[in-house]
């Protein structure tokens, strides 16, 4: 007997922003029923503005839209393949921007309020999600969760599941990093539960370079806390460098920059000072700077920090940054599919889940409705190979990052397998690029795009043509 859509438990998804708007049209695509709550305008946000689906909160940017140079055009790209509707609006609503995609955001929130509304399988509900439904549901509630629903999220996955306060220091690629300076050695050498005795990347520093550092911290210029940040005290266990520097001279030679246990290898003896980075992801090509989540504006934190001997050319994965932020601890917590691994019928999606930014948002989401409709509908699908730009991102939250370290990371090169041919240099970004649209169409084949059933079911955005291929810029 063959089951309607309609007698198919719907898909419920918890957040009308970039990552439940994107997983209500692609489960809605593939067939599924969707019901998609949203507490706008009933409950507001601390920044939202509006009550129109999928708001930009901030800049009206989705950033580079160079597919074959920049990891984040890359990711347009792939999720232009796969029928996006935040790309698609964005391409409908895009301004001139140079090498960017950026957006005329109210037309733009219409076009996917519009689109969603419009799609026959998917119904759209006004309405406060308190707790964690006991039903098969997609949460996809951002940065600024209503505190209820947090609450709950909190009560199923453990106290220390849940970030409330996003203290991220900058991140390097470590072929930036100059090891004529550079070495590696754990503190007193000490190999600790998975090490090996040189798990740290070192950087010293001798007395003059240390002084002119901190002045130069103090000195940086800050961005300044938003009026709803302000009201959240710092943890002392993560107070911004530049605040650390500021309590006194030697401060920060007592804190993360503590030479003790060190030696540089170079000398023999140890240094006055040492910046310590650890690393962040499976494939060792991304290094954290211990301790150093700051509010320096991101031109200081650059000109700053490559001040630092063996960092003069670094390369930033991400800068520091300090505000409210939800997040879970996605590697910890998360299975392949997004899905809690203790209550397999929550799945996450968006910002929430440890990656940063509109475009990574609905990336996730994108993963996440597709993950849900199959299984809803009970069709078998893999995830994104690794090398592609949605594999790398959803590996990197649910197993490549390190659970001790976890912090929200845009999507960057650094997190993709290495190449197996050894191209370097300026070709190796077009290659890794090439290589990830090569395996995404594969892995889109899964979902028989020639298939007439499903193509019957799929619905075109109301009033418009799909957009033009764009070209690489
Ligand atoms: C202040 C701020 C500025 C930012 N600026 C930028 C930027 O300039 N560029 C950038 O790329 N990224 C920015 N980000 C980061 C991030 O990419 C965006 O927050 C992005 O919107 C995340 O998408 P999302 O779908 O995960 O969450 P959101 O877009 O925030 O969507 C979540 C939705 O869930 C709803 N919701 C929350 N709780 C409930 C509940 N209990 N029941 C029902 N609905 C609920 C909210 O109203 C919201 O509509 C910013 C974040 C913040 C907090």
């Amino acid at each position: 007997m063959n089951i309607s859509a309609e007698q198919i438990t719907p898909v419920r998804i918890v957040g009308g922003g970039l990552a439940g708007c994107e997983a209500a049209w692609q489960a809605a695509q593939m067939g599924a029923r969707v019901l998609l709550c949203e507490m706008r305008p009933l409950r507001g946000t601390e920044a939202h503005l509006t009550d129109g689906l999928a708001e930009l909160v901030c800049s009206n940017s989705f950033r580079s839209d160079d597919r074959e140079r920049n990891a984040v055009g890359l990711l347009h790209e792939e999720m232009r393949r796969a029928d996006s509707l935040i790309l698609r609006a964005a391409d409908q609503n895009s301004l001139p921007a140079g090498g960017a995609l950026a957006v005329d955001r109210d037309n733009f929130s219409r076009a996917v309020t519009r689109a969603l509304e419009d799609h026959p399988r998917i119904e759209i509900r006004r309405e406060e999600i308190l707790a964690l439904p006991d039903t098969c549901a997609i949460v996809a509630t951002g940065p600024l969760t209503s505190q209820p629903l947090a609450h709950s999220i909190r009560a199923l996955t453990g106290e220390d599941s849940l970030a409330f306060f996003d203290a991220i220091a900058p991140v390097v690629h470590k072929d930036s990093i100059d090891f004529s300076v550079a070495w590696f050695q754990s503190r007193y050498d000490k190999p600790g539960p998975a090490g090996s005795g040189a798990d740290y990347i070192n950087l010293p520093l001798d007395e003059a370079q240390y002084i002119t550092f901190v002045e130069a911290l103090i000195a940086g210029e800050k961005t300044s806390f938003k009026e709803w940040e302000s009201s959240t005290p710092y943890f002392e266990g993560c107070l911004p460098i530049e605040v650390m520097a500021a309590r006194g001279r030697e401060t920060l030679r007592f804190g993360p920059m503590k030479p003790v246990g060190l030696s540089d290898p170079r000398s023999g003896r140890r240094p006055h000072a040492v910046v310590q980075l650890r690393q962040d992801n499976a494939l060792g090509t991304l290094w954290n700077m211990v301790g150093f989540q700051t509010k320096l504006k991101h031109g200081e934190q650059t000109r700053i920090f490559r001040t630092i001997p063996g960092l003069q050319e670094a390369r930033f994965a991400r800068l520091g940054g300090l505000h409210r932020n939800i997040f879970l601890n996605s590697p910890r917590l998360l299975d392949s599919t997004l899905r809690l691994r203790s209550h397999s019928h929550i799945r996450f999606a968006g910002q929430i889940t440890g990656v940063e930014g509109y475009v990574e948002s609905a990336a996730i989401g994108l993963l996440a409705g597709r993950f849900s409709a199959a299984e809803i509908l009970g069709v078998g699908i893999l995830p994104p190979p690794v090398t592609t730009a949605l594999g790398a991102l959803l590996g990197h939250i649910t197993g490549g990052a390190r659970p001790e370290t976890f912090q929200p990371m845009n999507v960057n090169f650094g997190l993709f397998p290495e190449l197996t041919d050894g191209t370097r240099g300026r070709d190796k970004k077009q290659a890794l690029a090439k290589r990830a649209l090569a395996d995404l169409d594969g892995w889109l084949e899964q979902f028989h795009p020639g298939d007439t059933e499903q193509n019957s079911s799929v619905v075109p955005i109301s009033g418009s043509q799909p957009s033009p291929q764009r070209s690489p810029q």
